[in-house]
């Protein structure tokens, strides 16, 4: 489901915290969910920027626009070797959720990269 909300505070989805908000804030779930977001008035009318985990964005006063938040989580085996896992994940997915969901598959490689915001 699409949700839409305004004036929504960014302070928890950047990682320096800093008290600043959107305009607009709006989540989806799915590919197709973003497809009929970006036909909506909302977005043609409006600058709008993508999120993730707000790790690598500093921002300095109020986003006057729309930022746009995945929630497409799914994590899934795309093929599957002897030697070699390729994994698919969803946009929305949390970096170290995807690590910890790789450990506990038994797969090695990720854990190196485990702790790294974002
Ligand atoms: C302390 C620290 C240590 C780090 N260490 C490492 C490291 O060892 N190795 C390493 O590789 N990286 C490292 N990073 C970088 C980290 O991986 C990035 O912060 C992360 O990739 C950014 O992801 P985010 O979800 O926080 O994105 P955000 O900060 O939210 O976004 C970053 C950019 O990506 C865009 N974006 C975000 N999500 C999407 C999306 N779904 N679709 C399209 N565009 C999108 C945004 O518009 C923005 O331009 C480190 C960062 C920090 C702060």
């Amino acid at each position: 489901m699409i949700t839409i909300e305004e004036n929504k505070s960014l302070q928890q989805l950047h990682t320096f915290h800093l008290s600043v908000s959107a305009r607009w804030f709006a989540e989806y779930q799915s590919i197709e969910e973003l497809i009929d977001l970006l036909k909506t008035d909302l977005l043609r009318e409006n600058p709008f920027l993508q999120i993730g985990g707000g790790s690598n964005l500093l921002f300095t006063s109020d986003y006057e626009g729309v930022i746009l938040h995945s929630k497409i989580k799914f994590i899934e085996v795309v093929s599957e070797t002897s030697e070699y896992v390729t994994v698919k994940a969803g946009s929305g997915v949390v970096w170290d959720d995807f690590v910890k969901y790789s450990v506990s598959n038994g797969w090695g490689g990720a854990e190196n990269l485990s702790l790294i915001p974002g």
